[in-house]
């Protein structure tokens, strides 16, 4: 019997899983599911990152010394940030337009519109904010009868808010220069840097800078080190089949839990929750696709074009999965790169180097969703945002998707910083919060594509791509 490919089983898997959860909170049991399914959710997330931070170590720094010459180092580091770049500010772009164009902030009902206009007004004037857009409703008289009215409600929750969020701000402020997150980017303990989460881009850092030494020390000295390098990493490629022989199960287990968090014992609630926000999820997920399915294809058609349509995705189906089912493009690594190297033929001097990058800067799928959500929360508070302060929202953007960890939802969390960028109320992420874990699912898939169409683009460049028709998925996990 012809074996299914691994991505077929990570979806059956999945499949599986949300109709047990929808079974069970129906059934009412989703206590036990949280209980006893859940957990083994989390251990395939814990293995998987516990695989990944000493992979991206071992494997830059034996892509770093493994090239040999310092100045195609220099070419291949300048080539991938470069690319990464200009892929975010196109998904940036693409987001921009979308939101622009369908307008889902302003399909909301009037009255509720009229409502968060008027609230973000009593917001900014307790922030000593101007408004931004010149239109200030409040001296309307039928506008500011209204928020009298609100204003009386909610008063204290209003205050309350605005000193949480000062506070919040005066944390951040704190200490920080224009060359703060070049200075984070320095570890002062390396180990300290290894055992924290969110800190990559040290332990890149120290990866990239302990390759580079490694290549300029005598060769006898640095042979017995590579050699451990390299088989050290070997051993946690290994880990990782090992791990996804058992991936369906866990993606089982993984989605059963992330469906019952949301469902409670009433199916209903999912719903309704989508409902609310269904042009705001549909508008992001149509840019989402767009990414997968249009834009990268193009990019490889253009500049790779030995990989076919239907090659890529076989190839990367393993990966796609995965990031569907974790929501994050840390805990994909690994078989980003399995998938990378196997499948599409891309040789481990580019991949072991442009991967562990792009899961930590290159996040299209994170970037492109923070576009569409700060002028979706605009639009649904009356606010047009200006040409100026939406090449605003690009540059915080792409900051800020370089910025978020890749773990499940840190694009929401830097959400928090492009709002601020443009004077709106940080405090908004609870509005689309809801929806948030199901879209984090689709953009991590994004993140992980955008790095394998990269990474695909700089080995063809650099000559080191050799992709090869007969490419069967299957291959890649078997242990036999
Ligand atoms: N979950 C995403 C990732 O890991 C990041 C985000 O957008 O929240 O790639």
């Amino acid at each position: 019997m012809k074996k299914l490919a691994l991505h077929w089983k990570i979806l059956i898997g999945m499949t599986l899983g949300i109709i047990w959860a929808l079974v069970s909170s129906s059934m009412g049991w989703s206590q036990f599911t949280i209980n006893w399914i859940d957990p083994f959710g989390t251990i395939f997330i814990n293995l998987l990152k516990l695989i990944a931070v000493p992979l991206v170590l071992f494997s830059i720094i034996s892509g770093v010394a493994n090239i040999g010459d310092p100045s195609s180092l220099g070419r291949m580091g300048g080539k991938t940030l470069g690319i990464y770049l200009v892929t975010t500010v196109m998904a940036i772009s693409l987001g921009l337009l979308l939101v622009n164009v369908v307008k889902p902030g302003k399909l909301i009902d009037e009255q509720s519109r009229i409502d968060n206009r008027i609230s973000y007004e009593i917001w900014a004037d307790s922030q000593g904010y101007e408004i931004k857009d010149g239109i200030n409703y409040l001296q309307d008289p039928a506008f500011f009868k209204r928020a009298q009215e609100i204003s009386q409600l909610s008063n204290s929750e209003l205050k309350e808010a605005a000193v949480a969020d000062k506070m919040e701000s005066v944390k951040n402020k704190k200490d920080t220069t224009p060359l703060q997150p070049l200075v984070d980017i320095v570890p002062s303990n390396f180990f300290y840097s290894l055992s924290s989460n969110g800190l990559m881009l040290q332990i890149i850092f120290f990866a990239v800078f302990f390759g580079v030494c490694l290549l300029f020390i005598p060769s006898e000295k640095s042979k017995p080190v590579l050699n451990l390098v390299d088989g050290v990493n070997e051993v946690f490629l290994k880990m990782v089949d090992v791990v996804m022989q058992a991936a369906p199960f866990f993606v089982f287990a993984l989605l059963a839990g992330v469906v019952s968090k949301m469902a409670g014992d009433d199916i209903g609630k999912v719903v309704e929750i989508f409902k609310g926000l269904s042009w705001y999820s549909l508008t992001v997920l149509a840019g989402l696709l767009l990414m997968i399915f249009v834009i990268y294809p193009v990019i490889l058609k253009l500049f790779v074009k030995k990989i076919p349509y239907s090659g890529f995705f076989k190839s990367m189906g393993p990966a796609q999965t995965l990031a569907f089912s974790t929501s994050s493009s840390a805990a994909t690594l690994p078989v980003t790169m399995e998938c990378v190297e196997q499948n599409l033929g891309v040789n481990k001097k580019v991949s072991s180097f442009v991967l562990p990058i792009g899961a930590t800067v290159n996040m299209d799928g994170t970037s492109l969703y923070q576009a569409i959500a700060v002028i979706f929360l605009a639009q649904m508070h009356m606010i047009d945002l200006t040409i100026a302060q939406q090449v605003t929202v690009v540059l915080t953007a792409t900051l800020a998707s370089i910025g978020s960890a890749a773990v499940p939802s840190a694009g929401l969390v830097m959400l928090i910083i492009v709002l601020d960028s443009v004077g709106l109320n940080p405090a908004w992420i609870a509005i689309i919060f809801p929806v948030d874990r199901i879209l984090d699912m689709f953009r991590t898939v994004v993140n992980v594509t955008g790095d394998a169409t990269v990474c695909s683009i700089i080995a063809d460049g650099e000559g080191m791509l050799d992709y090869k028709d007969h490419t069967n998925p299957t291959e890649t996990f078997d242990l036999d």
